[in-house]
């Protein structure tokens, strides 16, 4: 029997994910976000799959674009922070890929470049994000020249938000409204929603319903990036379910350590079983006892700590589980997010560290 540890890919709900982030943008253009391999996803797969509805995909790099272009995606690709070096506009051209813009040598470098058809560009403000992007001054000047210039098409006002997953946080709406006074000026489409914001913030859609942008990345895994419960991220489809199998049944006497350094010790009679999923499978090492598990579709718990190839779980309660016995690690059952929280971490760097010894399985 080959070891069971798989992460399967509910392809349905992935597209339903990403209608509800175009029913709650009012019918705006969406960019889904298929950077990292999709979110761990498989980006090709997914884009594959969302051809027939996505506007557009979003991505972090040149290579990340042309593993979708080399698969024969027709869609127009979004570099979401630009080309890193002017030599990629060679292939900007030539895949007609929309870039970003976030500083004053990239808008040199399209204007030193020939161009076989316009280029869009899509041009970052820093609106308190503080990462990329021009500063009111910077972006003035930068439209100007693109403005100008014959190689550059659509220009499209972009910026990002830092807490629009924090339900109660003022700051999302005083970026906002500092984007909206720097565009006043400007007849321009605008790009601004992450999946937090399509969720919680339908200021940030924008106002023109055929040209302004909307970013679904993590929505469309199914995971809420939201700090509670809200109506529209209750509406999400889980689309990950990561799974392996017990490899190994034990009956301990209470008083006896389970796992290296000896973390979680017996207090009782207790059944342990052995799963197949490790911290080399991208499952975080640093889960704490008690993080939930579902075992023959019941929950249960980790106890101990999480090693390279196996982790291993609390029996004592399900005295009929055995060898062979199918383990969710998250999915429909156990919420990504839970897991995440007892990791001290959040559900995009467990969807993006799960490593290539899972097979990606879709359905
Ligand atoms: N837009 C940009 C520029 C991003 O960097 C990201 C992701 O980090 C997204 C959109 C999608 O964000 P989320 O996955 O939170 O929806």
């Amino acid at each position: 029997m080959a070891r069971a540890a798989k992460a399967t890919i509910n392809l349905a709900a992935l597209k339903q994910n990403y209608l509800l982030a175009k029913e709650l943008a009012g019918g705006k253009q969406a960019a889904a976000i298929i950077k990292a391999n999709a979110y761990g996803h498989g980006a090709v797969q997914v884009a594959r799959y969302l051809s027939d509805v996505a506007d557009a995909f979003g991505v972090a790099c040149i290579e990340e674009a042309m593993e979708l272009k080399d698969a024969g995606i027709e869609q127009p690709v979004a570099l979401l922070e630009g080309f890193f070096t002017a030599d990629e506009l060679e292939l900007v051209n030539e895949h007609k890929l929309i870039t970003a813009v976030h500083s004053d040598w990239q808008v040199e470098a399209i204007a030193s470049t020939t161009f076989d058809q316009p280029v869009t560009v899509w041009v970052k403000f820093d609106s308190g994000m503080h990462r990329l992007g021009f500063d009111a001054d910077g972006f003035r000047q930068a439209l100007q020249t693109l403005k100008e210039l014959p190689q550059v098409g659509q220009l499209v006002a972009m910026t990002h938000y830092a807490c629009a997953d924090e339900v109660e946080c003022e700051y999302t709406q005083q970026q906002l409204n500092k984007f909206l006074a720097v565009c006043a000026d400007y007849d321009l489409p605008v790009c601004t929603a992450n999946s937090a914001a399509i969720l919680h913030w339908p200021e940030t859609h924008g106002k023109n319903t055929c040209t302004d942008w909307v970013r679904p990345g993590i929505m469309l895994y199914g995971a809420s990036p939201m700090d509670q419960n809200t109506e529209n991220s209750q509406r999400l489809q889980t689309v990950m379910t990561l799974s392996s199998a017990l490899i190994a049944v034990r009956e301990l006497e209470p008083g006896e350590p389970i796992g290296y350094g000896r973390r979680f010790v017996t207090e009782q009679p207790t059944r342990v079983g052995v799963v197949a999923m490790g911290y080399a499978d991208g499952y975080p090492r640093h889960a704490k006892d008690g993080t939930p598990v579902a075992v023959n579709d019941k929950m249960t718990r980790i106890i101990g700590k999480v090693s390279m190839d196996m982790m291993t779980v609390d029996l004592t309660d399900l005295p009929d589980a055995q060898i062979g016995d199918p383990v969710e690690l998250w999915g429909e059952q156990v919420d990504v997010n839970d897991v995440a929280s007892c990791a001290d971490t959040i559900a995009y760097t467990l969807y993006t560290g799960i490593t290539r010894r899972v097979p990606l399985v879709y359905k």
